[in-house]
């Protein structure tokens, strides 16, 4: 009995009595999620740990959907075979031949044996497991051991009823599973950096529902069709996913005629804060995201940051508060939103953009700003033209 799986690792170190068993639960919603529409039905089994996947279905695919899951550390590649010591060795064996081909002509390399067990009723202690799997592949394959630095390194794992055997893994995405966090809004433009930011927090346990605000009537609809199309690409790490639009080109232009002058810019993101705000409560969000990052540009110093966020009742997160463009344009690139970001749209916050954009705010001087417009009734009647999209589906 031998058969190609796949084992989900997460760092089990941080998880500790009750956080374990919500971590896991989610962790299987995330892994139920990722492998919605595989092109095959795939076994998913859980071990004190580890996730296992198995089925007839190809592995780049099984790695693939695999790799997109938020809370998993390590992906690994195994074949799981009999729990025996002689199971163990003949599945390291064929993995071997596999791999590398003939022993009898295949060059040379330094191995290593990675003995663990995970189920500590083996007959063997995991060193003496080790000596007789190394002891099999130097009889068959001559090679040399080297524990400190194998070009070669075999991992073997008893289980309860199994033994895993793998000779590659790769990189998770890590964090924690969708949802352990709780819930947030995210704050979704167009450009490069809100969509990272909303990846950095569903890594962190966030579940992310999305708000787009458009310039219409004054704008068009392309930059409804980027935040969709943005909203698709993250969906693959959580599913669900809603996108809210709402057009707020008549109360920029409210907050224009009404003089705010060089506070034009940093009005306008207080009603977008403001807004936001109160549909994260008819959501259940706890928290506002979104892509500022500091110094970035004249709306994102200290002061400006500090008085956008003022127009907010609940947390603003800023994920990508402290990096530079080109760590943020790579890490889109990474998750698969850079191409989306660089289309043109017509941003609603490139409208009626003074002159001069005020630096040093204070929310004092945007409240007078604010009471010429009567804001209070402003947010009910923009949230009155939301519309809901679930770009994931499609
Ligand atoms: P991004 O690359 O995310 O567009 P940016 O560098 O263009 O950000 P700003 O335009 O100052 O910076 O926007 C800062 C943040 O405000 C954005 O990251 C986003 O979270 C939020 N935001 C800006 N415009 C909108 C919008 N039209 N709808 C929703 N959120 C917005
Ligand atoms: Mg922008």
């Amino acid at each position: 009995m031998a058969q190609a799986c796949v084992l989900l690792k997460y760092g089990e170190l941080m998880l500790k009595g009750r956080n374990r068993g919500k971590f896991e639960r989610y962790l299987r919603e995330a892994v139920s999620h990722a492998l919605d529409g595989a092109s095959a039905p795939v076994r998913v089994s859980q071990r004190p740990g580890v996730v296992v996947l198995s089925g007839e279905i190809a592995r780049e695919e099984l790695l693939e959907r695999a790799q997109r899951v938020l809370g998993v550390s390590v992906v690994q590649p195994a074949v799981r075979t009999g729990r025996s010591a002689e199971d163990a060795a003949g599945a390291v064996l064929r993995a071997l031949a596999e791999r590398f081909g003939d022993p009898a002509t295949a060059a040379p390399r330094r191995f290593a044996i990675r003995a663990h067990r995970r189920s500590k009723d083996f007959p063997l202690s995991s060193e003496k497991l080790a000596a007789y799997l190394g002891g099999r592949v130097v009889e068959e394959w001559g090679w040399p051991v080297d524990l400190g630095d194998p070009e070669v390194e075999i991992t073997v794992e008893v289980d309860q009823r199994e033994i895993f055997v793998s000779l590659e893994r790769h990189r998770g995405q890590g964090g924690l599973p969708v949802g352990a966090s709780g819930r947030a809004l995210v704050m979704l433009s167009g450009g490069f950096d809100s969509p990272v930011a909303a990846y950095r927090a569903m890594r962190r346990g966030l579940r992310c529902d999305f708000v787009h605000f458009t310039g219409a009537p004054l704008t068009g609809p392309s930059s409804t069709y980027k935040a969709y199309a943005l909203v698709r690409q993250l969906d693959r790490f959580q599913g669900g996913s809603r996108l809210h639009v709402i057009p707020i080109g008549n109360a920029q232009r409210a907050l224009a005629t009404s003089g705010a002058g060089h506070l034009q810019v940093v009005a306008q993101r207080r009603l977008m804060v403001r807004t936001a705000d109160t549909l994260a409560g008819e959501l259940g969000a706890q928290a506002l995201v979104t892509g500022d990052s500091l110094g970035q540009v004249s709306s994102q110093t200290l002061a400006n940051m500090a008085t956008v966020e003022d127009a907010a009742s609940r947390p603003l997160l800023r994920p990508l508060v402290a990096w530079d463009k080109n760590e943020i344009i790579d890490e889109a690139r990474r998750i698969g939103t850079a191409d989306v970001s660089t289309l043109p749209d017509e941003d609603c916050c490139s409208l009626l953009t003074p002159p001069r954009v005020a630096t040093r705010t204070t929310p004092r001087q945007l409240e007078g700003v604010e009471r010429r417009l009567e804001i209070d009734e402003l947010v009910p009647k923009l949230l009155a033209d939301v519309q809901v999209h679930v770009p994931g589906t499609a």
